[in-house]
């Protein structure tokens, strides 16, 4: 990428390989699955003084190409998936478990250069093993989106056995991992889509209930499918346009984990709403690096799975990002790079 702007200034073309110091691991990359955050990073939204040329990319699956100095339990030649998130691993935050809120957290391909190329380099905490059961797009499409998801459904919502748990917009990719773990969890799940054929997806990933939001009265739709209560969790990313519909969507005392604003940030919030039913909003981004090893285990055990929608070349990264774009797909776009 040489400019922000449309698909137009990504540029396929040679570049200096990264070099790998002390504590780190370069990868060869054989897949990288395309985020919203990459979309954001090429117009400018996202980090707008980033320097130019800059690589995209946090989703990425490879094989260890060399080591830096200091680096144990990793060598060339291990099948990898990368942790997207990049932190000090030193200050108290980072200590405690909640190194998405370090001052000094990056994200790979926002920050710093990531997977839309031959290697890329990272510290040596953020390699862990590939799961033998999953190809090599199936192993990229899952860091951001299912540690995402993990973060809302477990540690904010905290969702219980047999709770009720609207997934919005269920195409994706943060939603096809909420749907997933939420079930994992136990909870009953009432995901909304946009089309028919989305409301079948949805359900072949395990939703209970599927609702289509572009219907006017759609919340009402969620109320009568918990007996008039409203959902008692809810996975939002609809942005402006859905937000009064998500809060009466709601159930009395109800959670709502918040992770983007799709259709705009500018909402209107009944206020009323938030302290009589007394609804609790959680703001959300990332997740440790450390719920990606149970992320991984289930996925061994084929009880999270990732779901590729789309997958083309490396060369054709402007063409994924509009099919991304498009929000025709259901699941990754990801990127077949090695
Ligand atoms: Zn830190």
């Amino acid at each position: 990428m040489e400019a922000r702007g449309g698909p137009e200034v990504l540029r396929y073309g040679e570049i200096a390989a990264p070099p790998v110091g002390a504590g780190q691991v370069r990868v060869a990359v054989k897949a990288v699955a395309l985020n919203h955050l990459d979309l954001w990073v090429r117009k400018g939204v996202a980090s707008p003084k980033l320097a130019l040329p800059h690589i995209l990319g946090c989703d990425i699956a490879g094989v260890v190409e060399s080591v830096g100095a200091g680096v144990e339990g990793v060598g060339p030649g291990d099948a990898v998936v990368l942790n997207p998130g990049v932190s000090c691993g030193r200050c108290e935050r980072c200590l405690s478990g909640q190194d998405n809120l370090c001052p000094e957290y990056q994200i790979l391909g926002e920050h710093r250069w990531g997977g839309y190329a031959e290697l890329v380099t990272v510290p040596a905490a953020n390699v862990l093993p590939k799961p033998a059961n999953l190809s090599w797009l199936e192993a990229a499409a899952i860091p951001l989106t299912f540690l995402t998801a993990w973060q809302m459904v477990v540690d904010k919502l905290q969702v219980r056995p047999g709770e009720d748990v609207l997934v919005m917009a269920a195409g994706s990719g943060v939603s096809v991992a909420a749907i997933q773990i939420a079930k994992l969890y136990g909870a009953r799940v009432i995901a909304t889509a946009s089309s028919e054929a989305k409301l079948a997806q949805a359900r072949a990933l395990g939703a209970d209930e599927a609702v289509n939001y572009t219907r006017p009265d759609w919340f009402k739709e969620v109320r009568q499918l918990t007996g008039g209560k409203g959902a008692d969790a809810v996975v939002d990313h609809t942005g402006a346009q859905y937000w009064e519909g998500v809060i009466k969507a709601t159930a009395w005392g109800g959670r709502i984990s918040l992770v983007g604003a799709s259709s705009g940030y500018e909402a209107t919030t009944p206020l009323s709403h938030i302290f009589y039913r007394q609804l609790s909003i959680f703001g959300s981004t990332m997740a440790s690096k450390s719920r990606l090893f149970p992320i991984l285990r289930w996925v061994s055990q084929g009880r999270l799975r990732p779901v590729v929608g789309a997958t083309l070349p490396l060369d054709q990264a402007a063409e994924a990002h509009r099919l991304l774009e498009a929000r025709q797909v259901f699941g990754k776009v990801v990127l077949q790079v090695g």
